[in-house]
Order: structure tokens, then sequence, then C-alpha cells
């Protein structure tokens, strides 16, 4: 990076951090060093609690010092080498300890690129003490740690709140030794343990709730706080991850809600996260208590059997104008076999309703191309959604959003074969040309078939992942691309 990129860069950075507020003081010193890297966009990280909330475990933990990484600051800025931290424009391979957050797996693959560009090797059983010490967690390590067991030294395939407390303790009295972190609990050593996996350890988040003690004007919520309401869901779609990576689930209470906002008092907006909001026991007792502090909701996924008009009443004086239902297909027979059944009535009722209470913008979540699927059952979501189009007034937008059945390790449908890229394609523009056809309120987008299969591949992935990787770090290095990794070299 020249003079001139690297002013550039730091501009971009005093930019974003014009846009955010600290609720904790930042700790840069500290005898241990931790980069903690998010591989993807700025906003998408500033908008994950999963990584927030071991920014703020680190940040906390007297003698750790750590700064933020974003290889992509914005959606124009590709990888750029040498990543400087977000912090104080340090390098990257100055840090001791690298820690990278994935959420899912598709950000996998921008490592051969980091570690091509930091010049180290991407297999761990090629690194030595010299090289800074490898860690991963996030909810893709959750699914599959198996895939990253050759790349990382150390791997959190559960809950950080209960497994990076310990590895800070242990890394801080005995030095960067990956061995003495084999016997703590959630903690999966791959050259210690070998295919072994660490059990996990579930964190109680009444004690200790999940929230973004950074908050960025850029983040997906639109600026607003973020608070975890609800981990896990109590629900088991056969092709979602929630329950499994999740699981037991877990709700803040009401009570303790009211003191993280009273420790909050500027807080006007707030993100609510949880995989299935609605599933809330006390969901109501809650958005009274927001709409008596005046405070503009952020949630706009509902369950249609939940909603009330009490519910839809106080989100839409909160300032929502759209909300979004998830009926993943519109197929009866498909229904039953992802395990969420609907009453088509009662959904189109519930539509109706949404409406009359003056919210403006419905979107719709499909997932296209699942197991067993025939052109019957894409007849019947083109059908349903052509039901939902006609319930809504004529000022009413609807949108129907489709991604593409990926069979994610650890879901009931893990075994499941993906869908071929032909087949996707074909899916997709069925369902497009029929789509069409409907009024023009309705607007659709439709997940791409080739990142899907890509993500089908990687869900699947085992130790292999590495010799792959390492391969493509080399292209990187010889041909000095390292922003081509979005998708890598695989042939499909
Ligand atoms: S798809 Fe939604 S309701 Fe179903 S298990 Fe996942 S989070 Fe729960």
């Amino acid at each position: 990076m020249g003079l001139r990129h690297r002013h550039n860069y730091e501009s971009l950075v005093g930019s974003l951090k014009a846009t955010e507020r600290h609720y904790l003081p930042s700790c840069t010193a500290g005898s241990i060093d931790v980069a903690l890297v998010y591989p993807n966009l700025y906003s998408l990280g500033m908008s994950n609690l999963g990584y927030l909330t071991v920014h703020r475990l680190l940040t906390t933990t007297p003698g750790i010092a750590v700064e933020r990484f974003f290889p992509a600051l914005a959606a124009e800025s590709p990888l750029a080498p040498p990543f400087y931290s977000f912090e104080s424009g340090r390098p990257l391979g100055d840090f001791s300890i690298i820690m990278f957050s994935f959420s899912y797996e598709g950000d996998f693959d921008k490592i051969p690129g980091i570690f091509a560009a930091l010049g180290i090797p991407v297999v761990a059983e090629e690194r030595n003490h010299h090289h800074p010490l490898m860690i991963a967690g996030g909810a893709a390590v959750a699914s599959n740690p198996q895939a990253l067991s050759r790349i990382f030294d150390v791997l959190v395939p559960g809950e950080a709140e209960t497994a990076l407390p310990s590895i800070m303790n242990v890394l801080l009295k005995n030095g960067m030794q990956p061995d003495e972190l084999a016997a703590l609990p959630g903690v999966w050593v791959p050259a210690t343990h070998g295919e072994m996996l660490a059990p996990v350890l579930i964190h109680d988040i009444n004690t200790q709730p999940a929230y973004a003690h950074i908050v960025s004007s850029q983040n997906a919520f639109g600026g607003a706080h973020l608070l975890e309401l609800m981990r896990g869901c109590p629900r088991n779609c056969s092709f979602c991850l929630a329950r499994a990576i999740y699981h037991p689930v877990r709700s803040l209470q009401p009570t303790r809600l009211a003191e993280w906002l009273d420790q909050h008092p500027d807080c006007s907006d707030l993100g609510l996260i949880a995989p299935s909001l609605f599933d809330h026991p006390q969901i109501e007792e809650i958005f009274n208590m927001l709409a008596q502090r005046n405070i503009r909701i952020r949630n706009s996924s509902v369950k249609w059997e939940k909603l009330q008009p009490k519910l839809l009443e106080i989100l839409h004086k909160s300032g929502v104008t759209g909300l979004t239902l998830a009926p993943e297909t519109g197929s009866k027979r498909l229904q039953t076999a992802i395990n969420k059944p609907m009453n088509e009535s009662l959904f189109i009722e519930s539509v109706r309703e949404i409406f009359a209470a003056g919210f403006e913008q419905l979107k719709l979540y499909f997932v296209a191309c699942l197991p067993g699927e025939e052109q019957q059952d894409l007849d019947a979501t083109v059908d349903f959604i052509n039901s939902v189009v006609k319930a809504a007034p004529s000022a009413g937008h609807v949108a129907a959003a489709f991604s593409l059945f990926v069979p994610k390790h650890r879901t009931l449908w893990q075994n499941k074969p993906a869908p071929t890229l032909q087949e996707m394609k074909h899916t997709v523009k069925y369902l497009k040309e029929e789509l069409n056809k409907l009024s023009a309120q309705l607007k659709t987008s439709f997940a791409s078939p080739q990142e899907a299969l890509r993500q089908s591949w990687l869900s699947q992935a085992g130790p292999e992942l590495a010799i792959e990787y390492a391969r493509e770090a080399n292209t990187c290095r010889e041909n000095r691309l390292f922003s081509r990794n979005q998708f890598s070299a695989l042939e499909f």
C-alpha cells in the first residue's frame, strides 16, 4: 500500500469512526495484543452481536489489547494488503494473536487472500512459534469446525462467553501455548485433540446479555442499539441451523431488559436480536415496555401466527413501516417436510390485518430447491404469492425474496443432496418468469445459484479445505491478487 493508499485508508477509517458511539473504553495496550478480524464489510461486522461480544469480552479483560480489522471497509473497498487495524492503523501481521469471527461459511473464502497477504502458511502444521496464534469462532465454526481444523490453531465451536475468558486467562498466565488451552471446556485444539470435538458450554444471557457496546450509524439497523432478546429457537425447521447451534433456547427476562435500558438512557432506537423474536414468551410485555419508553423497535421479522392487533399497533406506532414473514414455501407438502406447517387462509388473513394496521410493505422469505421439490410445489408457491398480492391494498408493496437450499452441517437435512447449479438456475428462471406475470406491486429477488453452490460445498467441507486454500493462497501471492477469493478456484 503506497502513501496515497494509506492516506485513503485512514480517511475512510476516520469517516467510519465518526459514525460510532462507544459505551465502553477501548483497550489498545496490554501484555497480549489481539487482532479481531471480521472477514467481511465493516457495516456487517458492526451489526453482528457475535463479533461485538468477542470484542467486548476482550476489551474488558485486564492485560489484553484488542483492535478491529475489516478487510473490506466498504462495499467498494476490496481486500488490499497490507491490512491495518481500525483503531490505530497497526499492520495485522504485528499482532501476536489473530482471531477470526466467521458468521457464515462464505467468509471462509477470505482466508487464502488474508493469509497470503500476511505471508502466513495456511496449513497450521507449517507454522511455528514465530507466527501469530490463529483462533477462529462464530456461527459458521459452530456449524462446521472440521473445515477449519487444519488451518487454525484453536477453534471455539460454541459460545464465546463460555470459552473466551478462560482462553485469555491461560494465555496471560502461560504465554502463547495452544497446548495449554486444550484442557479448557469449549475449546478445540485440533493438534492436541485430534478429531475429538470439545463439549460446548451454555451461557446464561440474563447474567450477561449480548449487546452492541459500539453503535455505528452504518450498522444494518440504521444506527440502532442492538440487544439480544433470545438465543436459540424453539422450532426445528429442517434446513435451519438455529436450533442446533444455539440450543437450549434462552430468553432475556423483561426485568433484565429494563435494567439494560436504564443503563443506556440515550437508547431511543433498539434492534431486537433473536432468530425467532415472536417466540419470546414475554414478547407483548417487552413491546409494551419499549412503547412506554418511546423506543423505536427495529425488528421487522414476525411470526404471522403470533401477530395480534396490539402488537401490530405497537410496532406501527414505533415507526416500523414494513414487516417480514417467512412462509418458506407455498407447497403444503413441503411445509410439512420442513416442519413449518401453515394454514394458508389464516396467513392471508394476517396479511390483510398487517396492511389494515397501516404497514406499507410486506416482505416474504422463501427457500427454493428444497429436497423433493417438484413442479407442482413451485406452482403452489407462485399461487400462494399471488394470493398474498391480491390480499394487499393497491398501494401496498409486496416483496418475495428467495434463498436457495443449502444442506448445512448439523441441520436435520444436513445429508440431503445439494441442488445442482443447473437445477438452481432452472428453478430461479422459472420462478422469475412466473412471478413477473403477477402484479407490478410485487418485487422479487433471488440468491445467486453460484453462491449457494459454494456455500453447500463449504458447509460439507472437511480438513482437506486447508490444502485447497493453501493452493489458492499461493496463486494469490504469485498474481498479487488478494481480492479474487469471493469464490475459490474450485471447479464446479
Ligand atoms: S427457520 Fe426460523 S423458526 Fe425455523 S428453526 Fe430457524 S429460526 Fe426457528
